[in-house]
């Protein structure tokens, strides 16, 4: 089985002010990371769908999604909030982000991979059902977790956040869907000021652990093993989402916890191996932040060296 790395061009083309931390450059970090390595030479490469409408309806409500595309300029900018800008080719930017989620469910339902990277942009995590913002349009990963339990039939998909800040719009959408669990490590306090250990949701399926600025990769894998992976087990869901921000790196220039690329690949590790006790390996990553080019190239890099390596695994 193969590793799927799902992109678009379109995504450079989603441009904010000068000056952004969300910038295209984000993405030519990554590919320049992946060009570098031999290792990613065999990758699987697929170019993303651009998501329908009745595919954003399964996390958005019509009025969010219609007026966040009435939104999308002609020419200049306009603004969403204070951080969320839109340039004309916005839109598209967004629907085929949504797209590449879609395609890595179809795809790993498919047999075509057993899991997948999505390098997107504009991000979704911060966006809500009937709101964006945060950099955020679209809810990429609920939209993709959504469609993989109404058009898939799957009965339950979990969704783990780490990305340095919490969720809020992802943890929103799944308190509404007692079939999505939603874990989250994140620094606090930082943006957006939710994601409190006693936000659990009404069905129990969100599980917040906010951590302290500079508390390092240590005690965040620490909490990834001994408090998300029992809990996933115990949810046992079809696939495994994974909001992969990486803003928590130590050379971020918005996150404060201190991470380094090792504790991103020991963290993808446990989740892969989630995957395989519970859903045949099934693992779909999705971009969220992570503003330092250096870094977030060479961690989205990490995270990729344990997928393949774990294909390879499954082989032997
Ligand atoms: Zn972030």
């Amino acid at each position: 089985m193969t590793t799927l790395f799902i992109t678009h061009p379109i995504y450079l083309e989603h441009l904010p002010n000068p000056g952004h931390p969300e910038c295209s450059a984000r993405l030519e970090a990554i590919e320049a990371a992946l060009a570098t390595d031999e290792g990613f030479s065999k990758l699987k490469r697929k170019t993303a769908r651009r998501a329908e409408i009745d595919d954003l309806k399964l996390a958005h409500s019509e009025e969010h999604i219609r007026t966040t595309l009435k939104l999308v300029p002609d020419v200049g900018l306009n603004f969403l909030d204070n951080d969320t800008l839109l340039s004309p080719q916005s839109g598209e930017a967004a629907l085929h982000a949504a797209g590449a989620v879609l395609d890595a469910v179809d795809s790993l339902l498919s047999g075509e991979a057993s899991n997948a990277f999505c390098a997107v942009r504009p991000p979704g995590h911060h966006a809500y059902r009937n709101k964006g913002g945060g950099f955020c349009l679209f809810n990429n990963i609920a939209v993709g977790a959504m469609y993989a339990l109404k058009h898939h039939n799957l009965s339950s998909v979990a969704i783990v956040d780490f990305d340095v800040h919490h969720g809020n719009g992802t943890q929103g959408i799944a308190m509404d869907e007692p079939n999505i669990f939603y874990a989250s490590t994140h620094q606090s306090p930082l943006y957006p000021f939710t994601g409190m250990a006693d936000e659990t949701g009404r069905f129990n399926n969100i599980l917040n652990i906010p951590l302290p600025a500079h508390s390092g990769g240590t005690v965040a894998r620490k909490a990834m093993l001994e408090k998300i992976i029992p809990r996933l087990d115990a949810f046992a869901p079809e696939m495994i989402f994974v909001s992969a921000g990486f803003d928590a790196h130590r050379d971020d220039p918005i996150g404060g916890l201190d991470w380094v690329e090792e504790d991103y690949s020991a963290m993808t590790m446990m989740l892969l191996d989630a995957a395989e006790r519970h859903c045949k390996g099934h693992l779909v990553s999705v971009l969220e932040g992570g503003y330092n080019l250096t870094a977030l190239g060479q961690s989205v890099a990490a995270c990729l060296h344990v997928m393949i390596q774990r294909n390879r695994d499954e082989k032997t």
